[in-house]
């Protein structure tokens, strides 16, 4: 049976990780500067556009009655259809 010592190996994990160094003197862990953690808002933001790259696409719509045209993210595979932005029927 081996005799590891977690909590000294998750405190050497801990140090690297803060950027400080060792109590007993050893070589500093590079791991270059410690991270910043990203904040919630920006993971959201992150998985939003990351499903929309796959899910939306930029297409060009022309609507008939008013001949506007106009360009507008859709889904891949719309379930409704697009409104014109000006007169607001469907395109
Ligand atoms: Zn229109």
């Amino acid at each position: 049976m081996s005799r590891r010592n977690f909590s000294k190996l998750q405190q050497r994990k801990n140090m690297a990780r803060r950027g400080s160094e060792q109590i007993d003197g050893g070589l500093p862990i590079l791991s270059g500067p410690p991270r910043k953690r990203p904040s919630k808002e920006d993971l959201r933001k992150q998985t939003k556009d990351m499903f929309a790259a796959v899910t939306e696409i930029t297409r060009i719509f022309e609507c008939k009655p008013c001949r506007f045209r106009f360009r507008a993210r859709q889904a891949v595979d719309p379930v409704e259809p697009m409104l014109c932005t000006r007169c607001g029927r469907p395109v």
